[in-house]
């Protein structure tokens, strides 16, 4: 990444000088923004592509909130505590816990500022939870997809008078002998770079799942897993962090998926599992508890012959599925197969009739006897499968990197020595996450949660910052 650097220097000639400087117009950035912008400092977000849309827009777009007045006014019961408690549980504890409490506490006031001060149709998802979740606290706009929220964050950003330069991919900060961000290069697709001078400099341009060379180094287990998420992230907030001596965590963690439907590349969403249905491979045999959770799967189906597997599901389990708008796109591309009975789904996939069959009477025995499978998979209070079936075949995908830059409670990026950089922020997929080190940390909303509230965060605590400098 010989492009991506660092330059130490006490002044630069700017072409123009902004409070707030934003690199990457995704989720996090926008958030940031709009909080630089609610304490009327101006603020500049530069974004590499010619929109706005990063990974968050290739999401579902579901954000965790507890305590949210849309949360409560569904008389669900849930809390902070149970909420932080939660993420550390699916990390299995290996996480900045005074983070993970805090992002929780705060994760309530997050939707309500978004909904009530920004206007975003937000609601609550019901009807499942996703695993590791004790209650319901999944918040989405009506499509639920995250086109629709990026679009939603635009138009706030554009009514709160938010500065947005496209098609400049950041490339330089320039550092002074105290260690604070003095201004950026942005270079754009004609070659031509401008120089940006800056009070605080927020980093919101995600991890580096679009970057294979370090993907293979830090994540090996994904060697043959499909990459789908947003192509620009390449890791440039962790080559500055390295450049600036910042303390980096978790890079071997990430998002993966096990439902991206093989070939068609949309991701087929996980209720369709939680809620009863199965994953087999080609022997028609299940391999592992697809339950635990989408992410650590992926690395399951991965390890099945063709790195494929197929999910196995009915009517009941379609219905709720209809939902999303993912799920529609994937009706209509015609990867979904349905049959009457299981023998002549297990033709129309390629799977062994035989195993399918077994493997379905096994989840029949196992509701029936109130057990759990040699996987540990519980299937109780779930509906027996029955005809119509459906199949879909998948293969495990990699979504995005939670590993990177460590950062304080006001998103403030910090050094190995815990003191924080002066002026240097970090939210999203730039921030070390809160998924532990490995596939099995992350838990449904970790993604969003990092980007909405430490976005939110990271842009009150600068622009408080540079109005009293
Ligand atoms: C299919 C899918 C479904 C998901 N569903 C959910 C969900 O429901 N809930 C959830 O919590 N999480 C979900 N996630 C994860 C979630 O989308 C991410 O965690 C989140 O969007 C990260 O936001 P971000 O702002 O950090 O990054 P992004 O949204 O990727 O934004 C980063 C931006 O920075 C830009 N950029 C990068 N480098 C530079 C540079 N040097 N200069 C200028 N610009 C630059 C990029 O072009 C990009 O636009 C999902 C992810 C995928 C792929």
């Amino acid at each position: 990444m010989s492009d991506i650097r660092v330059v130490r220097a006490e002044t630069v000639d700017t072409i123009a000088d902004i409070p707030v400087v934003v690199i990457g117009g995704g989720g996090t950035g926008l958030c940031a923004a709009l909080a630089v912008r609610d304490a009327d400092v101006d603020v500049l977000v530069i974004e590499r592509d010619s929109q706005t849309m990063g990974t968050t827009a290739m999401s579902t777009g579901l954000i965790p909130g507890t305590g949210s007045a849309i949360q409560r006014a569904k008389g669900i019961d849930d809390t902070a505590e149970l909420f932080a408690s939660d993420i550390a549980n699916k990390a299995k504890g290996a996480v900045d816990k005074g983070l993970v409490a805090h992002l929780a506490a705060q994760s309530g006031q997050t939707i309500d500022w978004l909904a009530d001060q920004h206007g975003l149709d937000l609601s609550l998802v019901e009807g499942f939870t996703y695993p590791g979740h004790s209650a319901l606290r999944m918040h989405g706009m009506p499509s639920r997809s995250g086109s629709e929220l990026m679009g939603a964050l635009a138009s706030a950003c554009e009514d709160a008078g938010v500065d947005i330069l496209t098609d400049s991919l950041v490339d330089t900060l320039y550092v002074n002998e105290a260690g604070k961000v003095i201004a950026v290069a942005a270079t754009r697709p004609d070659g031509e770079s401008d120089i940006i001078g800056c009070g605080a400099l927020i980093l919101a341009c995600c991890g580096f799942a679009g970057n294979q060379a370090m993907v293979n180094e830090l994540i090996p287990e994904l060697e043959h897993a499909t990459f789908h998420g947003h192509p620009g992230n390449k890791g440039h907030a962790i080559a500055w962090g390295r450049e600036l001596g910042a303390a980096l965590a978790d890079l071997s963690a990430y998002q993966g998926h096990a439902g991206l439907a093989a070939g068609y590349g949309i991701p087929i969403l996980w209720p369709l599992i939680t809620e009863g249905g199965i994953q087999v491979n080609r022997q028609g045999q299940r391999f592992s508890n697809e339950a635990a959770g989408y992410s650590e799967q992926a690395v399951e189906v991965l390890r099945q012959e063709g790195h494929v597997a197929w999910s196995i599901f009915d009517e009941a389990r379609h219905q709720i599925m209809t939902q999303f708008d993912d799920y529609q796109q994937a009706m209509s591309a015609g990867c979904l197969h349905s049959a009457s009975n299981l023998s002549e789904l297990a033709q129309k996939i390629g799977v062994d009739g035989e195993g399918l069959a077994a493997s379905v009477a096994e989840t029949h025995a196992l509701i029936e006897n109130e057990e759990r499978d040699r996987f540990g998979r519980s299937f109780a209070g779930k509906s027996p499968l029955s005809a119509p079936f459906y199949a879909v075949k998948v293969t495990g995908a990699l979504f995005h990197t939670q590993g990177g830059l460590e950062v304080d409670e006001n998103a403030r990026v910090l050094r190995a020595d815990r003191s924080p950089m002066p002026n240097l922020y970090a939210g999203g997929g730039a921030a070390r996450g809160i998924s532990g080190p490995g596939a099995d940390g992350y838990m449904a909303g970790n993604g969003l949660l990092t980007a909405t509230t430490l976005g939110r965060l990271a842009g009150q605590h600068a622009a408080s910052c540079v109005v009293t400098a």
